[in-house]
């Protein structure tokens, strides 16, 4: 085979060819600082600008668009900058868990299909942050975010929710106070995220210096990367219809060709770009080095590699040694049909091989 076949959404997406077309002229002669008072950082300025618009045109109404370096930063400014008591699941992404652990907050359970009850904290009626994810990076279990907003609220706190993996793929729920994304995982640019925050919630700034993003996220910002992620969104708007019904049929081949394996996560609430499953008895680490050309992963790309199996799968109550045999297969808007054949085909052979 002389292509690999990349099935790992979750982690990055392709950077679609209209991003890149639009990102050039701002890497090229366009090379202004966008805070400069001059005509050029005029012009660059409105580039960043539009791209704002575009970026806030896929999140709710009533709310502001902090651009950020990553979600990474984006879910810190949030967590560290409302100065609240934090609150989160376990089957969170390492940027939320790692934040609350520093803080001292609480990590609460998630039920077997990997959903999130909307209880915020554990004893209740305290108030505070609580962090719920739209889509899981692992699983693709989509949590009910609006019922979730409606208790949060109820109980005094605000809601966080990442929504990295669901942002330009299905439609971002109103009722949080701050939303996570980043602009990598819709076909756009690495090192651009936002954070986008409800009209009157209050947050300290991160980072010190220049006052830029309305004194909230200090540093020069590149035209590039907001007009990539803007451009990234834009499309992502006009496909997101055509996207999901190319998720689905893609979803449907790879479950008739993977009928060995056990899904991992509900079935019913996932965003069908994630097909995450386990093979009783499976050497992950083997199967991945003998379909070389199948770029798949073992769990989350934070995880993999470090040996210990994923906490969102232990999170729903899998074994050590079921958590270790499960792989995950992400995929969309580029991957082809006879791309899934012909890796289940390479997984499935290489699979039969360890077992016989
Ligand atoms: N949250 C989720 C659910 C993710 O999948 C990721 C990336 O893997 C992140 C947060 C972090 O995003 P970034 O790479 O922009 O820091």
């Amino acid at each position: 085979m002389s292509k690999s076949i990349y099935l790992d959404y979750q982690a990055t997406t392709p950077l679609a060819p209209e991003v890149f077309v639009a990102m050039e002229p701002w890497l090229k002669d366009n090379f202004w600082n966008p805070h400069s008072a001059h005509n050029g950082g005029r012009k660059a300025a409105a580039a960043v600008e539009a791209a704002r618009a575009q970026v806030a045109a896929l999140l709710p109404p009533g709310g502001r668009v902090i651009f950020t370096g990553s979600a990474t930063e984006a879910i810190n400014l949030a967590i560290k900058g409302c100065g609240l008591p934090v609150s989160a699941r376990a089957s969170e992404h390492a940027a939320v868990l790692d934040c609350v652990e520093y803080f001292g907050g609480e990590v609460l359970a998630v039920g077997n299909d990997g959903l999130a009850s909307p209880l915020p904290f554990a004893e209740g009626g305290r108030e505070g942050l609580i962090c719920t994810m739209l889509v899981n990076n692992e699983i693709g279990t989509i949590q009910p975010i609006a019922k979730i907003a409606a208790s949060v609220h109820a109980d005094g706190s605000l809601l966080l929710c990442d929504a990295v993996q669901g942002f330009g793929r299905i439609s971002i729920p109103d009722g949080p106070d701050m939303i996570a994304i980043s602009a990598h995982k819709i076909h756009g640019p690495k090192g651009i995220g936002a954070l986008w925050v409800r009209d009157g919630v209050e947050l300290a700034p991160l980072l010190h210096g220049g006052g830029q993003e309305q004194g909230l996220r200090s540093g020069t910002l590149s035209p590039a990367l907001c007009v990539g992620f803007g451009s990234a969104a834009a499309l992502a708007e006009r496909q997101m219809a055509q996207d999901a019904k190319h998720v689905s049929r893609l979803w449907d081949r790879a479950t008739e060709l993977f009928v060995e394996w056990t899904v991992n996560g509900s079935i019913a609430h996932r965003y069908k770009g994630n097909l995450n499953i386990r093979r009783d008895g499976i050497d992950v680490g083997r199967l991945m080095s003998e379909c070389r050309d199948v770029l798949f992963s073992a769990g989350s790309a934070c995880a993999s590699g470090s040996g210990r199996p994923s906490h969102v799968l232990r999170a729903i109550g899998l074994s050590d040694a079921q958590a270790k045999s499960s792989i995950r297969l992400g995929f969309g808007r580029y991957t082809t049909l006879e791309e899934i054949g012909l890796a289940a085909s390479l997984i499935n052979k290489a699979a039969e091989r360890q077992l016989a």
